[in-house]
């Protein structure tokens, strides 16, 4: 008897101890393995210092940190990304605004793209995998989340896509946009959610944004036009709650054919204004 657990063993010890779903991925990350080997060798005996180390990130998920830090990624439309606590967690939800961005951006044309507050870079690297044509360019106030974003896009090979370090258009001073998409901070200043689950470990300046959330959103609106080419789009990824407030934002800035977009669940997510040709400067 050596007293070494199996890895299924050592799998249905965490799952007493935190939930379900978030073991697997914690030993996998561990034992450096596929799904498919664990079918496998779930009677393989678990070494020692893997059991250690399993033990010690089943305790930080146990304190509350998010499954995608403890092992550094999560996949994000077709891609495997690298996070950190630098970046957001990108959420199956910013898929829509994903969506949304590449059914106005044509396949094989030379589109300008510009996502800001790219975090990871997940909205930049989704559209830049499916629209190879398309000429994308990110920016983050943060130089550490663009680390990361510029690490997974080398990654990806998707090197081609820029990414800048500055406050939403501040890199972008003079340029043009056949469309832009951002997933910026919408929560409530203060939000009671803030301290709570994952949202407590991710960036507070990524998450939140002002009394009623939309301050980064009115600043990104107010700028765009500027940045945008006539009949240029405008996709903002908001709260359940705030598409009305988003539309009106838009409809006031001078964007037509604005509608507010919900997600798999149902709930307004993103909202979206095509630039008319009027307004100054033309881009
Ligand atoms: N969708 C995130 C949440 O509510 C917030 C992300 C954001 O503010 N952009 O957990």
């Amino acid at each position: 008897m050596t007293g070494r657990r199996s890895v299924d063993e050592a799998l249905r010890a965490a799952r007493a101890r935190i939930a379900p779903e978030d073991a697997l991925p914690l030993l996998l990350h561990v034992l450096g393995r596929s799904h498919g080997w664990l079918y496998a060798h779930g009677d393989a005996p678990l070494a020692d210092a893997d059991a250690a180390r399993f033990d010690a990130l089943v305790a930080r998920r146990e304190a509350g940190e998010p499954v995608a830090y403890l092992v550094g990624r999560r996949g994000f439309w077709t891609l495997d990304l690298a996070v950190t606590p630098d970046t957001l967690i990108p959420r199956p939800e910013t898929e829509l605004l994903v969506e949304q961005a590449l059914a106005r951006i044509p396949p094989g044309a030379a589109t300008r793209v510009a996502d800001l507050g790219t975090g990871s870079g997940a909205i930049a690297l989704a559209i830049a995998s499916e629209r190879p044509q398309a000429r994308v360019v990110a920016t983050d106030r943060s130089a550490a989340a663009l680390a990361v974003a510029g690490a997974n896009a080398r990654a990806l090979g998707l090197g081609k896509v820029e990414f800048r370090e500055g406050d939403w258009f501040a890199p972008l001073a003079g340029e043009c946009f056949d469309l832009i998409a951002s997933n910026p901070p919408y929560i409530v200043a203060g939000d009671p959610h803030l301290g709570r689950g994952d949202l407590r470990h991710e960036p507070a300046a990524a998450l939140a944004s002002g009394r009623d959330g939309l301050d980064a959103i009115r600043e990104i609106v107010a700028a765009a036009p500027a940045h945008l080419v006539a009949g240029g789009w405008l996709l903002l990824e908001h709260g359940w709650d705030q598409g009305v407030a988003v539309g009106g934002l838009l409809a006031a800035a001078g964007f037509a054919e604005v509608a507010t977009v919900a997600d798999l669940e149902g709930r307004d997510r993103v909202t979206l204004g095509r630039r008319g040709g009027a307004g100054e400067p033309a881009c």
